[in-house]
Order: structure tokens, then C-alpha cells, then sequence
């Protein structure tokens, strides 16, 4: 059972500080290098590989020099056959260094990209679902999607074309250096792209992240209408999220606009950069090469030639650098949004020791171990946002192993809150929520599915057999103990699908009804087999055509279970063994129906109101019908 909110459609975007982290550039680097070490052996073969592959492509353009050099001084055919038979050989021997180069670069790009994938899948089921909620789904799912696609295309295109090219324009430089060293200082004409260069770098990161977090919002906020698309319409807020959209729209196209702006500076300042050199070496070489005052040549013919060859060669990998150096500057910034993730905050399980009871000198340290079922809420205050209102404040329950539970109140009183706490989604802010003396929310989920489980309207069908699906729950259940639990909650269907326990669900699969879907969510609830059942009725609301359905297969999960209901509807109150009211965040009154009705507080204003106007005196206008419920204990 997931536990969801149901909030999320209509919630604004999340504040700046809800949203998910961003790894800094010192922390991304290191992320980077620990990529490239645990690959470390392809890495060192792409490097060593890709030098050969440039060394064989310097041969070229120095025999080339050697072929007019010979020429001029009248050598025959034969050598100049021999050297370009030569320059053939190295082309060849260069054409076969670079595709095993790009072929390692590419393998250890595909592992790598397997490594940032897994990384990000892990790390998102680790994600508190509190964290997910406050971030808002959009976030995540533009990191999962165009920034580890981005990355990847980093890693698997642009870190193997990025070395390649890197070898050959420091080889090439090198050469015309080792050819003439008063030619090879054309090569510094090059530097003339280097402040569009600086100018460039200085500025994208920040905007390629802008750009980011913009796409990241758009998403969110088209995510959270599509979702909300009913209570949009029900609400007529359309004008207000088409507004809301269009500013995201605006905002993200800025963002574009900055970074094209970026390049159309950087690039055409490239170009020129690239034709300097080469013009220097032509001007520079015709004058070195004209007899000077004592009648030396100070460079051959062939040299000149070479140099600029070489140098107009550089051009390409310097070009393909540029290219790629766009792809760097963004998906540096989508790797930092992935790795952001790590850095997120595991509000309750990392948190496990410091969320301990501190335990008295002397006694026995605390067990991380339920020691019973009985649940503690002491003190408990909570916010839902940092430096916000408390929406509990002060809350201390007792709940019996056993008892049947109904929590009431107004809306926003913060029964779903407690709900919430009680089921470990989250670590109260102050004070303590036990079971068995242990907090809630430091259980392990293995731990925690066999103490508590939420159960809400959410019956989400995930991809997998009917198998799968029970199995969640219960990872080594047997056959017999899934057969058990289907019968339980009366999911007889299951006795006639195509392929029994191996049947696949979900989209290309065998399509389960609502009901059917409810049943599966029961089943995993019998498999969990908690002791205490939190039943939120404002979202485990039954569909009416199946509730009589799902109400039977309800009562037989119910059955000996400690059962916490947020009664929405004040029947369920009626019937449970003790009552407690929530008004404005804190627990205001507990006892059982009759009690509260004879002490004539706020329980006694509500029963008294429900019952004399019917149905809809309480926090739901409309929801509550009178033996419709679903969360009868
Ligand atoms: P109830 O279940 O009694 O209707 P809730 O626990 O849902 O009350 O809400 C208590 C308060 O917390 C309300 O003021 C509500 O607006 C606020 N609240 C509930 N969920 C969220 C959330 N996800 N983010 C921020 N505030 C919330």
C-alpha cells in the first residue's frame, strides 16, 4: 500500500526550499571521478588508444612536407611514391586506432551510464515518500528523464568524441612545434577564441541550471494540472493555471533565450579564432621562407606546408570540442540535479539514532526492535514546512493493541497529519511517535510494514505478474501464503486469470477492474500482515458500485488488527471502542462514543449536529452516507 496525499493536484509548486538538491560543483566532480574509477581500466585502453590514433594522424601532414620538400629537389617518382604509400599506411593504421578507441570509450560509456541509472533508482525508492511530496513528482521525474538522458548522452557520445578530439589537437599543436618551432608560435593565434571561451564558461553553468530548474517547474506544474484536471474544472480555476503555465512557459523560453544568446557569442568568436593561426603561419612562413640578409632559408617549402596543414587541422577536433563543450556545460548541470539526489534529505531512517528515545543512565540501550505493539504519541509537533505553522502541536495518544480507534474532528484539524506520523511518513518535530517503545518513522520499511500500514484509496497496479504485485509485500511469501491471502480478501478472480500467479498486470497485461485492483491492495496488506491498520476514509473512500465488494474483503484485513480510522463520517465513530478529537492540531477530548456524548463537548456538538442534519454535518459536505462507509472497524 502506498501511502499517498492527495493533495498534490491541487498544491502550489514547491517553496525553493522543498525543492530537491542540487550537488555542488566540487561535489559533482568528485561524483564524476568516482564514475570514471570504478571503470578505471577502460578508461586508461580509451586514453592510451586514442594517443596512438593521433600520433598515426600526425604522419600525414609531415609527409606531405617531405613529398614538396622532395619534389623541389628533384627527386624521382619512386620517392615520392614510397611516401605517400607511407601516409596511406598511417591513415589506416590511424582510421583502425580511432575506431577501437571510440568502440572502448563507447563501452565504458554505456557501463557508466548503467551505473548513473541504477544510482538514480536506488536513490529515488530510498526518497522518505514525504520528501517526494514536498519536492513535487515534476522534479524528480525531469531529473529521472532529461537529465540522466542528458548525462547519458555525455557519457556515451561526448566524453569519447571529447578525448579523441583533445589527443589530436595537443599532437597536432606538438607537431608543428617539433616541425618548426617559430611556426609552431602561429599556434598561439589560436588563444585569440580564449576570452569568448572564458567569457562563455563563466556564464553557462549558471544558465544551463536555470534553464534546469525551469523545465523542471513546467513539467511539475503540467504534471499537477493534468493530475488536478477535475478539481480544476470543478473549482474553475483554468484561467488561473493557464496563467500559471504561461509564466512557466515564459520563464523557460528566458532561460533558452540566455543560453542561445551564450552561444551565438561563443561560436562565431571560435571560428575567426581558428583561421589566425593558419594565416600567421602562411604570412610568417612566406617571409622566413625568402632568402634572408645572408642568403639562408630559414624554413623549407615542405615545412611551411606542414605547419599549415597542421594547423588548419586543429580546427576539427577544437570543433568537435565546442560541439560537445554545449553538451558538457548542460549535462554538468543535469549530473548535478542527479546527484543532487543523494544529498536529499533521508528525513527517517538515516535519522534513526538521533530520532531514539535518549535513553536514562545506567539502563539498557534503546532496541531498534518493537518490543510490543502498543502505540506512543508524546508531544508531538509538527510542521509541514520549516519556519511554518505547527499543524500539530502538543499531541499525546495512547493506542491500546487491539482497540479500535476513530479519530474526528473538523477539516484541517490535522487528523490525516497524525495519520501520517502514525504510519512513519514522517518524523514528528518535536515529542516522539513509538511503537513498541521504538520510533515509527527509524523502522526499516521491512520492519514497519509489519507494525503499521496506511491504507488508502491508492491501489496502484504495478508491471509485473499477480506475483509481483503480492510480493512486494511479502518478498519471500510462498505460493500458498499468496493463494491465502487472495481468498481472504475474497479475490476469487484470481482463481481464473489466464496464468494464475504468473499472469502479468498492468498496461499490455491482463487488465484488473477497481475493485479487483482494491482486492490486490488488501492482499498485500494480509501478506504484510501488520498489527495496526491506519484507515484514512477521506481517501479510502469506496467506489459505491464495488464497495459492497471490497467492504467484506475491508472487514476480513480488519479482523484482530489494532485499527486507527480518520472518520470522516461520524458513524465509524459510533461504532469504534474509544473516540478522539482533534480541533486545530491538538487532541481535545478521548473516550468512547457514549462518554463523549454525555461529557457534551465538542464530540457531542458534531454527533448532535450530524445526526440531527444528517450526513453532511461534518468535515465533508456530501461524503458522508450512512452505511456506505468503508473503514467501519
Ligand atoms: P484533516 O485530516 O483533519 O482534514 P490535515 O491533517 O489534512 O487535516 O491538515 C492539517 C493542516 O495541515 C491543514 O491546515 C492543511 O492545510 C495542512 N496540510 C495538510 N497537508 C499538507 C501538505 N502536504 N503540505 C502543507 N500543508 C498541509
Amino acid at each position: 500500500m502506498t501511502p499517498t496525499s492527495t493533495r498534490s493536484a491541487s498544491r502550489p509548486a514547491p517553496p525553493d526550499g522543498a525543492a530537491l538538491p542540487v550537488a555542488a560543483a566540487a561535489a559533482t566532480r568528485r561524483a564524476a571521478l568516482r564514475l570514471i574509477r570504478l571503470d578505471r581500466r577502460a578508461f586508461a585502453l580509451m586514453l592510451l588508444l586514442n594517443s596512438l590514433a593521433a600520433v598515426a594522424g600526425l604522419a600525414g601532414p609531415w609527409l606531405l612536407g617531405r613529398i614538396v620538400d622532395a619534389v623541389r629537389d628533384g627527386a624521382g617518382v619512386p620517392t615520392v611514391d614510397r611516401l605517400a604509400l607511407a601516409i596511406l599506411v598511417c591513415a589506416l593504421a590511424q582510421l583502425l586506432l580511432a575506431r577501437y578507441a571510440r568502440y572502448t570509450g563507447h563501452r565504458f560509456g554505456e557501463r557508466t551510464v548503467a551505473r548513473v541509472r541504477e544510482q538514480f533508482a536506488d536513490r529515488t525508492l530510498a526518497l522518505p515518500a514525504a520528501t517526494v511530496e514536498r519536492a513535487g513528482s515534476g522534479d524528480l521525474t525531469a531529473r529521472g528523464t532529461t537529465d540522466v538522458a542528458s548525462v547519458a548522452r555525455t557519457l556515451r557520445d561526448a566524453v569519447p568524441e571529447v578525448f579523441i578530439a583533445a589527443a589530436q589537437a595537443l599532437f597536432l599543436l606538438g607537431a608543428v612545434v617539433v616541425v618548426s618551432p617559430l611556426l609552431g608560435l602561429c599556434g598561439l593565434g589560436l588563444l585569440s577564441g580564449l576570452p569568448a571561451v572564458r567569457w562563455y564558461l563563466r556564464r553557462a553553468h549558471r544558465a544551463y541550471l536555470a534553464e534546469g530548474a525551469a523545465t523542471s517547474a513546467l513539467a511539475e506544474l503540467l504534471a499537477a494540472t493534468a493530475a488536478g484536471a477535475r478539481t480544476v474544472e470543478a473549482l474553475g480555476l483554468q484561467e488561473r493555471r493557464r496563467a500559471a503555465s504561461e509564466a512557466a512557459i515564459a520563464r523557460c523560453r528566458a532561460t533558452r533565450t540566455r543560453t542561445l544568446f551564450l552561444r551565438s557569442v561563443l561560436l562565431p568568436a571560435v571560428d575567426v579564432s581558428y583561421l589566425v593561426p593558419v594565416v600567421g603561419v602562411l604570412l610568417a612562413g612566406g617571409v622566413l621562407h625568402g632568402q634572408g640578409p645572408a642568403g639562408v632559408t630559414y624554413v623549407s617549402l615542405g615545412t611551411v606546408v606542414s605547419a599549415a596543414l597542421y594547423l588548419r587541422q586543429v580546427s576539427a577536433p577544437l570543433e568537435t570540442i565546442l560541439f560537445w563543450l554545449e553538451q558538457l556545460q548542460s549535462s554538468g548541470a543535469a549530473f548535478a540535479r542527479v546527484e543532487g539526489l543523494g544529498q536529499a534529505p533521508r528525513t527517517t531512517k538515516a535519522a534513526a539514532p538521533a530520532l531514539l528515545p535518549h535513553p536514562s543512565p545506567g539502563s539498557a540501550p534503546s532496541p531498534t526492535v518493537p518490543t510490543d505493539d502498543r502505540i506512543d504519541v508524546t508531544a508531538v509537533h509538527y510542521a509541514y514546512d520549516h519556519g511554518h505553522d505547527d499543524v500539530l502541536r502538543g499531541v499525546d495518544l495512547t493506542v491500546r493493541p487491539g482497540e479500535r480507534l476513530a479519530l474526528v474532528g473538523p477539516s484541517g484539524a490535522g487528523k490525516s497529519t497524525l495519520g501520517r506520523l502514525l504510519a512513519g511518513i514522517d518524523a514528528p518535530r518535536s515529542g516522539s511517535v513509538t511503537v513498541g517503545r521504538v520510533p515509527v518513522a527509524a523502522l526499516d520499511p521491512e520492519v514497519l510494514r509489519r507494525q503499521i500500514v496506511l491504507v488508502t484509496q491508492e491501489h496502484h497496479v504495478f508491471l509485473g505478474t499477480v506475483r509481483d504485485n503480492l510480493r512486494l509485500a511479502a518478498p519471500a511469501a510462498e505460493d500458498t501464503a499468496l493463494h491465502a491471502a487472495l481468498a481472504a480478501v475474497g479475490a476469487e478472480w484470481a482463481g481464473e486469470l489466464p496464468d494464475g500467479l504468473d499472469t502479468g498486470l498492468g498496461a499490455g497485461g491482463h487488465r484488473l477492474g477497481g475493485s479487483q485492483s482494491q482486492q490486490l491492495a488488501l492482499a498485500r496488506v494480509v501478506l504484510a500482515d501488520p498489527h495496526t491498520l491506519i484507515l484514512d476514509e477521506a481517501t479510502a473512500l469506496l467506489d459505491p458500485r464495488t464497495a459492497r465488494h471490497t467492504e467484506r474483503a475491508l472487514a476480513a484485513v480488519l479482523r484482530g488488527r489494532t485499527v486507527i480510522a480518520i472518520a470522516h463520517r461520524l458513524h465509524t465513530a459510533h461504532d469504534a471502542d474509544r473516540v478522539a478529537v482533534m480541533e486545530g492540531g491538538r487532541l481535545t477530548e478521548l473516550g468512547t462514543h457514549d462518554e463523549l456524548v454525555a461529557a457534551d463537548g465538542a464530540y457531542a456538538a458534531l454527533w448532535h449536529s450530524w445526526h440531527g442534519r444528517g450526513p453532511a454535518g461534518q468535515d465533508a459536505p456530501g461524503s458522508a452516507r450512512p452505511g456506505s462507509g468503508s473503514g467501519r472497524p
